[in-house]
């Protein structure tokens, strides 16, 4: 706490972890000898620099750009940039944190790594997004490589970002180098399925969560929160399976809409327009925004949290608990807070941590940098089938670690320990540097 002061996301997600490790440390005395605990709360390295960019108006605007290049045990950095006005270091060392374990999770070939600005791209022109992107990138790129760091998307980096941030490295090292960035267009190396992976692997690991009670998604109501691209993809993979979703969101409200999203028009305002959640419930009979409420009031028999750290709290998993959920799984990381995440497992709610139910993104990451290696593209048939193998996989690894610590059915407990294990042995077979 002395070393990181003012860094609670940070500090909560480290305790969550490590909460749920004392079985592991007991029973491997080298992890303690190695300190790879320890090892584990100092990244490897932090990034902070100036972007400096001009807007459309000619004024000089300066944000803070940040790499945190965390651990590298199990391959090159690998986690997205968030770009949002929340964010400093604290947020950039916890999503870094996170991603150690979530990669190690996927059984894939990857370390963890985080990054992102406090430039707020709402409201932007395409022009200032471009121009702060690249400007971004200018000092970034002498920290990337294939075989170094591979940053992807997050909250408000998407497709768009994406391709002027891989201009600008292209520009400025003269190499098409598409491993360096995952997410990129489909025409200029990207993967299929990439786009989808996040929010259809949270429902697919959902649904596997449900299976070991018998139960599946179709027929069953769900809420999803957020608006972006997990929630999006989240909404549409839920009905494909069956299910009626009611509620999505942004940071000015969420709609309930009792007939079930309209998943096209949701994707006209979110992709297309760029707008609010105003603008659907504007040209969808029957559906309405609640400004001044919490999503989770819904009566849902699943919810997904697909926005943002710390949005499902203590109070909203009591009412979710007397509408009779069965399931809640994180599309986004840490969006449960510790107390509610307590409270649902508690109450015999099946509960997916976004470690585990939100890593079909970065899986599907590291299958576009395959293809990018072997200079190959896959269908989406066969992007898709991996995605879903793989989240079978995770969910199956989490829940017989869970069983084989003592604590059959709880996924937190299994996720940790599953992805720490993967990382620690890595950590202490590559010596002390
Ligand atoms: P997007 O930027 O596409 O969408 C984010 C959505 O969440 C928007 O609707 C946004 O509303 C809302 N939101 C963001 N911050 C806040 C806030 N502070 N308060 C209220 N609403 C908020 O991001 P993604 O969908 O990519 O990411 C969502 C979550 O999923 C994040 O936690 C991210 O870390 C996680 N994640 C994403 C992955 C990916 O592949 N993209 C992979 C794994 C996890 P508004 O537009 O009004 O701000």
């Amino acid at each position: 706490l002395r070393r990181n002061p003012g860094e609670a996301e940070f500090h909560q997600a480290v305790r969550e972890v490590f909460d749920t490790l004392g079985p592991v440390v007991r029973k491997h005395p080298q992890y303690v000898e190695a300190a790879v605990l320890e090892r584990l709360c100092e990244p490897e390295r932090q990034i902070i620099f100036r972007v400096p960019w001009v807007d459309d108006a000619g004024r000089v605007q300066i944000n803070r750009g940040f790499r945190v290049e965390y651990n590298s045990a199990l391959g090159p950095y690998k986690g997205g940039l968030r770009f949002h006005p929340s964010v400093y270091l604290g947020i950039v060392k916890f999503l870094g944190f996170e991603q150690i374990f979530k990669n190690a999770l996927t059984g894939m070939p990857i370390g963890g790594g985080k990054g992102g600005s406090d430039f707020d791209p709402r409201g932007r022109s395409d022009g200032e997004v471009m121009r702060f992107c690249q400007s971004f990138m200018t000092e970034l790129y002498r920290h990337l490589g294939e075989h170094t760091d591979v940053p992807a998307g997050d909250i408000g980096v998407g497709g768009r970002e994406i391709g002027y941030l891989f201009g600008q490295y292209k520009r400025i090292t003269n190499r098409y180098e598409s491993g360096v960035l995952t997410g990129k267009g489909v025409a200029w190396g990207g993967s299929l399925v990439r786009t989808e992976a996040t929010g259809y692997g949270t429902v697919m690991f959902t649904q596997e969560m449900l299976r070991t009670s018998g139960r599946e998604l179709d027929g069953l109501r769900v809420s999803v929160s957020g608006g972006g691209n997990v929630a999006i993809h989240a909404i549409e993979k839920a009905q494909q399976l069956g299910a009626t979703v009611l509620t999505f969101s942004d940071s000015s409200g969420y709609v309930v809409d009792e007939a079930g999203v309209d998943l096209a028009l949701l994707k006209d305002v979110k992709e297309v327009q760029r707008g609010r959640a105003a603008d659907y419930v504007a040209r969808r009979p029957g559906a309405r925004l609640v400004t001044d409420g919490r999503v989770w009031d819904v009566p849902v028999d699943v919810a997904l949290p697909c926005a943002t750290q710390n949005e499902l709290l203590v109070d909203d998993a009591k009412v979710l608990l007397s509408n009779g959920v069965l399931a809640v799984a994180e599309g986004a990381n840490m969006p449960t807070d510790p107390g509610a995440v307590a409270l649902l497992q508690e109450s015999g709610v099946l509960f997916g941590p976004g470690k585990a139910a939100n890593a079909g993104g970065v899986a599907t990451s590291a299958l576009e940098m395959q293809q990018n290696a072997s200079r190959d593209s896959w269908t989406f048939e066969y992007a898709e089938g991996r995605l879903d193998e793989i989240m079978t996989g995770i969910h199956d690894r989490c829940a017989a670690t869970a069983e084989e610590y003592g604590a059959p059915g709880n996924y937190v407990l299994g996720a940790n320990i599953a992805g720490f294990l993967r990382v620690a042995d890595a950590i202490v077979a590559l010596g002390v540097i």
